[in-house]
């Protein structure tokens, strides 16, 4: 596959270049090589960028929900047929292997295309009765200019789940991809023209930290949806609150993951394979922090490390592969510093721990055991394929170590008793719970976090709400009676 895309950015209907800006080369995780290189948006392409979607989106909000989701649906309907070939870019882009992509990227982006182009068309105010046959409506109007910044774990999820409900609500969206994944949003890019959406509604610019800070700081810019770490968050959060901007934030997290004495054995470890070793562990909902009760430990941990040995860690493109390379040199360095960290502060290495060597940036799964909630594994997020196992007697004693976290993403808890699965999941302070499963995230139910993990909501009928703006209107229907 020819993986270099024909220009950086996708501006107005159009590929464009400017080699003005800082050259960005796009490296394929699983052997290091250069695949593409791309430029960062200078002031010129951020520029034309703002200027042809304001322009667009004048047009697009006054055509109706039904047109505009249409188009969406011809989108999600490209998307599905080039699947294939999509899933490759995705693999190239990020390392994850092509068991994974063909089923949970380029397909969650129709997804996600398909329920918003269907819900565009519903998108309306309501009618408020009042007294004196006077009455009010409202009326849900874009907000405007979106600009969506993405991290490199789902670019092509990512691109989608913004753009979207964005575009179903009548915005138009500038998408700034990670700088580690910047192919995938280009693709997105080509498919919505080809789809009929009008130009300059879905801009791709290119660039690192800087690029995505100009947008934000920007005051045609009329809000930010990012997705990246908590850090990062409160850098965009600040600046949009400066100018009044309204914000989607999703963020890190490490969330827990309660395997009760009474679950289902194979499907627990089932469960926190997905929750820590899905996509090479990069995900931000991830049960990082696996609580598991004294008596099931045992057989527990002999059964994870079982199914471990299963997984196949090799070339990403062959299908047979399960588990990746991490994305990048960087993400594996940071990896490997928290296993040395986990290793200094007294937690048990059950399994992995080391870099494979070869080419690429391949890690082994990793598991420690005997960890400690004071322990820097168990505290920090560390987006690679390391389990922390804990244990635990009680559930009120879960609860509380469960929420002793900054974080509020995702929580999951496995066991045979429905009440204790209610009774756990109304006390744990998270945006996403799983009751006997791990990381769904189908686009009917919202997804986001608590706390420091985020602010607003992706996907479902929620996300609606963070892209359009209430307008009230009152209208009297007899005479004003004014004091003089
Ligand atoms: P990151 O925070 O380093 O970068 C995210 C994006 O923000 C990138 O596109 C980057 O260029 C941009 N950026 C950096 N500084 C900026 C600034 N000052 N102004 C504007 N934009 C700026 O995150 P990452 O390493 O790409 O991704 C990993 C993180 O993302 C993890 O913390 C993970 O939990 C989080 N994540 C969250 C979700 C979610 O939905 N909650 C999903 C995926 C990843």
């Amino acid at each position: 596959m020819n993986t270099q895309p024909i220009a950086s950015h996708f501006i107005n209907g159009a590929y464009i270049e400017d080699i003005q800006g800082q050259p960005i080369d796009v490296i394929y995780p699983a052997t290091g090589d250069v695949i593409a290189r791309v430029y960062s948006a200078t002031p010129d392409i951020i520029q034309r960028a703002i200027e042809s979607a304001i322009q667009a989106q004048i047009a697009w909000s006054s055509m109706s929900g039904t047109e505009r989701g249409r188009i969406l649906l011809r989108a999600a309907s490209i998307i599905r047929q080039r699947n294939d070939e999509l899933s490759v870019l995705e693999t190239y882009d990020t390392g994850k292997p092509l068991s994974e992509t063909l089923y949970a990227d380029a397909t969650s982006a129709a997804d996600c295309l398909e329920y918003f182009g269907g819900l565009a068309g519903t998108i309306t105010g309501e009618h408020i009765p009042l007294a004196d046959g006077n009455w009010a409506y409202t009326r849900r109007e874009p907000l405007g200019l979106c600009v969506g910044i993405g991290a490199w774990n789902y670019p092509t999820q990512i691109s989608c789940w913004k753009a979207a409900p964005a575009l179903a609500c009548g915005n138009a969206m500038i998408f700034k991809p990670s700088e580690t994944t910047p192919l995938c949003a280009l693709k997105i890019a080509e498919i919505f023209i080809e789809a009929g959406l009008p130009a300059g509604l879905y801009n791709v610019v290119q660039g690192l930290g800087d690029v995505g800070a100009a947008l934000v700081n920007d005051p045609r810019v009329n809000k930010v949806s990012l997705t990246g770490s908590v850090p990062t968050g409160r850098k965009v959060y600040a600046a949009a609150a400066s100018q009044m901007k309204q914000v989607t934030m999703e963020l890190g997290g490490k969330s827990p993951l309660i395997i009760f004495d009474d679950a289902n054995l194979e499907n627990a470890v089932s469960g926190a394979i997905l929750a820590n070793f899905y996509s090479t562990g990069q995900i931000c909902s991830n049960g990082t922090r696996v609580f598991v009760q004294q008596g099931i430990l045992k057989a527990f941990l002999a059964r994870l490390v079982d199914r471990l040995d299963q997984a196949i860690v090799g070339d990403p493109q062959n299908l047979k592969t399960t588990f990746g390379p991490m994305v990048s040199k960087r993400q594996l360095d940071i990896v490997l510093n928290y296993i040395e960290k986990g290793k200094a502060e007294g937690a048990r290495l059950v399994t992995g721990g080391k870099a494979i060597s070869g080419p690429g940036y391949y890690l082994q799964p990793t598991i420690f055991c005997d960890v400690t909630d004071e322990m820097t594994i168990a505290k920090e997020e560390v987006f690679g394929p390391l389990m922390s196992v804990l244990t635990f007697d009680n559930e009120t004693e879960v609860i509380t170590r469960a929420n002793a976290t900054e974080f509020g993403l995702a929580a999951g808890v496995f066991t045979a008793d429905i009440s204790r699965a209610h009774r756990m999941v109304n006390a744990i302070k998270a945006g996403t719970c799983f009751i006997n499963s791990y990381n769904d995230a189908p686009v009917e139910a919202p997804f986001g976090g608590f706390n420091m993990s985020g602010v607003g909501r992706e996907n479902s009928k929620a996300a609606v709400a963070h892209y359009t703006q209430i307008k009230s209107v009152f209208v009297r229907m007899g005479d004003v009676d004014a004091p003089f």
